[in-house]
């Protein structure tokens, strides 16, 4: 039995540079998986290579057991994406740019009037069909484009970072759009940097990191894998981190490992509470000033941040 997507080894070069470093991914049918990384990973450049854009230097991508480079045309019926910069036509209506992008799928008139009448109540832009791209406001255009993505009522739905420059009360609009495309039988994948979001929405997750897949999985087995530990982020004023972290092992805190962000150190502890006491009473031995401390669950936003500081210490 095929998986439904399956990415394998892929592996693009652009001029010297290794944009994609061997990628292997499984995508299910019918969840959302999140792609994340920082600005530069490859999330993009993969999406591309997703859609049959960009050819892989290496490597390729089965859709239901069908290479997709040699059968371009499953992908173009069975993909829909809403990129960064927006597809539909400034000038014409919502309406009208549905009615384009439908005609160029050549669905018949009769059938693409019922589907634009549901898409609009879908991405709920009913109200705006007679305006024009150019008029609606950034939410109702990035609603509008989803929209256009999906008039050939493709099974994949992907997103390059469509919550991208939307206020918090937007973001969370587009994020139960999504759920509702994806709750109809469409599977999604979606690029963020926003964490926070991929954990509220995703099933799945892939962690991309210059190029190469740090780690997979759901978010809360990724969670659960680095759960183990609490995070607790101090800041002496003295900044003298190396005799404070011996001292405060020596008065019996369990120390894991340690990261530094910014002016401040991060503790990583099984015990959160505990150490924060011992960092109290260590600090009060050594007259040392406290100017923050505080203690955080792994969050992804965590896990994220830890791991990919690992990966810039081995690169
Ligand atoms: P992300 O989406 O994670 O921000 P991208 O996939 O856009 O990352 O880019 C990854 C890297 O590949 C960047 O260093 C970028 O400069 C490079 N890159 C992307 N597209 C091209 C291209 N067409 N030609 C050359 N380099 C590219």
């Amino acid at each position: 039995m095929p998986g439904f997507i399956e990415v394998k080894d892929i592996v693009k070069i652009f001029g010297k540079h290794v944009v994609l470093d061997d990628i292997n991914i499984e995508i299910p049918y019918g969840k959302i998986f999140g792609i994340i990384g920082e600005n530069g990973s490859g999330k993009t450049t993969l999406l591309n290579t997703l859609i049959g854009f960009y050819k892989p230097t290496r490597g390729t991508i089965y859709f239901q057991g069908l290479d997709i480079f040699k059968d371009m045309h499953g992908v173009e019926t069975r993909f829909g994406f809403a990129t960064q910069a927006g597809s539909f036509y400034p000038k014409l209506t919502a309406e009208e740019n549905l009615w384009y992008f439908g005609r160029l799928y050549q669905i018949p008139r009769q059938e693409l009037k019922e589907r634009i009448r549901k898409l609009l109540d879908l991405v709920e832009l009913t109200y705006a069909k007679k305006s024009l791209g150019e008029e609606l406001s950034t939410g109702m255009k990035r609603r509008l484009d989803i929209a256009c993505a999906l008039i050939h009522k493709p099974v994949v739905l992907i997103l390059d970072e469509p919550t991208e420059d939307l206020d918090p009360l937007l973001r969370k609009e587009l994020l139960t759009l999504i759920k509702r495309i994806n709750e109809n039988g469409v599977t999604v994948i979606i690029t963020s940097h926003l964490l926070e979001e991929v954990e509220e929405l995703c099933d799945l997750v892939a962690i991309l990191h210059r190029g190469r897949l740090l780690k997979m999985g759901s978010p809360t087995a990724i969670e659960r894998e680095y759960g183990k530990n609490e995070v607790v982020k101090l800041e002496l004023e003295s900044k003298n981190y190396q005799v404070f972290i011996k001292k405060l092992i020596q008065h019996g805190g369990k120390v894991e490992d340690v990261d530094y962000e910014g002016q401040k150190i991060l503790i990583y502890t099984p015990k959160g509470d505990r150490l924060l006491s011992l960092i109290m009473s260590t600090a009060k031995a050594l007259k040392e000033k406290v100017n923050h401390v505080s203690v955080d669950k792994m969050s992804l936003n965590i896990i994220f941040e830890s791991i990919v500081r690992g990966e810039r210490k081995n690169d």
